[in-house]
């Protein structure tokens, strides 16, 4: 085992595996750290991976309890969580088996173990058995990742107060369950055990869901949460919890100060973000400068103020997800290779795994006022399109968003079934700096939910045509 490397990633999530895989194949030898066990980081492990199990089979679960039966299919259903948490654990442990082949096949060594920067091109790796290794490279990549966001006063003991990670193995459905926190991680999670049986109650600081997402639709996606059985307490915060016996009392308050009130809740669900996690690392030995939100500090290239050390993924600024990890990665990979990597962050989609899903890509209207720039819209809504009615799958609209003058795609942002697939289309018309007008001239398949998008953008230029 050699113990030196032209690179070394530091974490093995979408980011960190990722940067390992490209540098591997333009023929870079590296290896990829991480203290874990098990490589996929966070998506893999604790987040997108196992969530997403989780929705489609309480999705399925639900359907077949409430809305079979108007398709002609009478089933008896009951919940078997275990196997339910079996399908989800097996799917983790397929696909974090699968990153270490793919580390493999692109002849990276993965390493179990803690890292330390003790120099720029030293790292120390302490293994699960005390052992230490010093590693020389002449890049590093910090890849670490982030970790949940503390509420100041509440204390994680992922039983009764849980993060996401409790929350995706919790033995029981809870009657209920208070998710502090109305961003995509509580509102998926919330819905899991809400099809489950559980009741749920969203408390949210700001006056909306979703920050961030498009306002409309944004709106909209409340309502229909709502009529799902959802409860949200809007400009609300969260100020105390007292365990009572098996159950926890939350005090909560107007977000601006006001009244104090309790919420009696079995599990509360803590999820107002995450922060960036480059604990223990030596930056600050070394100087690697970093933000006062934490974060590494890096150039547009990924590079820190240090030579030789990158940091790439949600340790560094920008939107926390997992394809924003791995863009950045191939781009930090093939410039430590000297090609010219680059990201275009208007075309990195986001999407809400819900039921409906929620998925945008490029800028919102709030946005664009925000900034000035004039633009026109185009909406279709999915009570108008045939395959919904087919698949009784008629909640939500696409609305596409194109700058007035020139026409060019400006956002898209679809709230319906399948919606994190749709956005793909959008995603490549903005990164190819489409019209409008390409995608409303572009063939879509009949009967599709992607005809939506489409007769939304012929809305652009006013001439929708199914509606
Ligand atoms: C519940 C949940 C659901 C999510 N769902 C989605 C989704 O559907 N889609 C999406 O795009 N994103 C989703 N995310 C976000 C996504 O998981 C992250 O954006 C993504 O994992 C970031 O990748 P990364 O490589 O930057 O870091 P991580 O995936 O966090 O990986 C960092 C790794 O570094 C390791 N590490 C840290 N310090 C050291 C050290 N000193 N030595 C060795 N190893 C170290 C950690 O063990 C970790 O494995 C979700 C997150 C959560 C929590």
């Amino acid at each position: 085992m050699a113990d030196t490397f032209d690179a070394v990633v530091i974490g093995g999530g979408p980011g960190g595996y990722n940067a390992a895989i490209r540098l591997g194949q333009l023929g870079l030898s590296t290896a990829c750290i991480d203290k874990r066990g098990a490589f996929g980081g966070t998506c893999l492990n604790i987040g997108c991976i196992p969530s997403k199990a989780l929705l489609f089979a309480s999705e399925r679960f639900e359907e077949a309890g409430h809305s079979y039966a108007k398709l002609g299919i009478k089933a008896q259903v009951s919940l078997d969580l275990p196997a339910m948490m079996g399908h989800k654990d097996k799917v983790v442990g397929e696909l974090t088996k699968g990153v270490e082949f793919l580390l493999k096949k692109a002849k990276s060594e993965a390493i179990v173990g803690e890292a330390r920067i003790t120099a720029p091109g030293k790292i120390e790796v302490k293994g699960k058995d005390g052992a230490t290794r010093t590693i020389t490279t002449k890049n590093i990549i910090i890849a670490t990742g982030s970790e949940v966001a503390a509420l100041p006063g509440v204390t994680i003991d992922e039983k009764q107060i849980v993060s996401s990670t409790g929350a995706l193995a919790l033995k029981e459905v809870p009657k209920r369950l208070l998710v502090v926190g109305g961003g995509y991680i509580g509102l998926e999670l919330g819905s899991v055990w809400r099809r489950l049986g559980s009741e749920v109650t969203v408390v949210e600081f700001l006056d909306r869901i979703t920050p961030g997402l498009d306002g409309e639709i944004g709106k909209n996606f409340q309502r229909i949460l709502t009529k799902q059985g959802m409860k949200f307490q809007l400009s609300t915060k969260v100020v105390g919890v007292e365990k009572k016996g098996a159950a926890l009392s939350v005090t909560v308050e107007p977000a601006a100060g006001g009244e104090k009130k309790t919420i009696e809740t079995d599990i509360m669900l803590v999820s107002i973000g995450r922060r960036p996690f480059a604990d223990d690392l030596g930056l600050e030995k070394i100087g690697v400068k970093m933000d006062q939100r934490g974060r590494v500090v890096t150039d547009g290239h990924y590079a820190t103020n240090v030579a030789g050390i990158w940091a790439i993924g949600d340790v560094r600024e920008g939107a926390m997800l997992a394809h924003k990890a791995e863009d950045e990665a191939v781009a930090c990979a093939e410039r430590i290779a000297g090609k010219a990597g680059h990201v275009n962050y208007d075309a990195i989609p986001a999407v809400v795994y819900t039921a409906p899903e929620v998925a945008s890509v490029g800028k919102t209207e709030e946005e664009l006022k925000a900034a000035g720039v004039a633009y026109k819209i185009g909406k279709f809504p999915f009570t108008a399109n045939a395959r919904a009615k087919t698949i009784a799958a008629t909640d939500g609209f696409a609305k596409v968003i194109a700058d007035a003058k020139t026409d060019r795609v400006l956002g898209v942002h679809i709230l319906g079934a399948e919606a994190g697939n749709m956005i793909a289309e959008a995603a490549l018309a903005i990164e190819f700096g489409a019209a409008s007008e390409d995608i409303a001239r572009t063939s879509h398949a009949h009967p599709t939910l992607t005809e939506a998008v489409r007769q939304a953008a012929m809305g652009v230029e006013g001439w929708t045509m199914q509606m």
